[in-house]
């Protein structure tokens, strides 16, 4: 396992790769935040100071049938801009989630091909986080066709679409 492998293999850039452990099955990958820059997760700034870190765990994309996980101490900031303290923004997997956007879109094009009761057994996880996965790339496609859709003025529908 490399840094490299890291980026292009598990979609992790610009962390540092620390040491893997195999436990129970499952293969863990701890990372670091290394040269990358602290940066405030909401504003961008960087005129932040460090105020320690914080353990998380993130399932990410498995090897063969071996589930894959990876540990990263995430750095907390406190930033002059906000005036609070917060974690940095992950770049590997979206706010408030347990698994890397590669996992994601992963889980995504299994559930195309399967149910979700599938995915979830293939991938050894919760039911309810492959749902949730689903449900909110729903969302997300429902929003932008919305936004596409969306006429000049507030309130007006444009029906019927050009091609009918
Ligand atoms: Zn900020």
């Amino acid at each position: 396992m490399s840094t490299s492998l890291l980026y292009h293999a598990f979609g992790i850039r610009g962390y540092t790769y620390t040491r893997t452990a195999f436990v129970g099955g499952t293969i863990h990958f701890a990372i670091d935040q290394g040269k990358k820059p602290l940066c405030c997760s909401a504003c961008g700034s960087s005129a932040v100071h460090p105020r320690g870190r914080t353990e998380r765990t993130f399932r990410t994309l498995p090897i063969g049938r071996k589930a894959v996980v990876i540990h990263f101490e995430v750095p907390r900031v406190h930033c002059e801009s906000c005036g609070l303290i917060r974690q940095v923004e992950i770049g590997f997997a979206d706010e408030r989630r347990s698994y890397t956007k590669a996992f994601e879109r992963y889980a995504l094009e299994l559930s195309r091909l399967m149910t979700i009761q599938d995915v979830a057994k293939h991938l050894n996880v919760g039911w309810d986080l492959i749902k949730d996965i689903v449900k909110r790339d729903l969302s997300r496609r429902f929003a932008k066709r919305i936004r596409s859709a969306e006429p000049s003025l507030p309130g007006v529908v444009v029906w019927p679409p050009d091609r009918i």
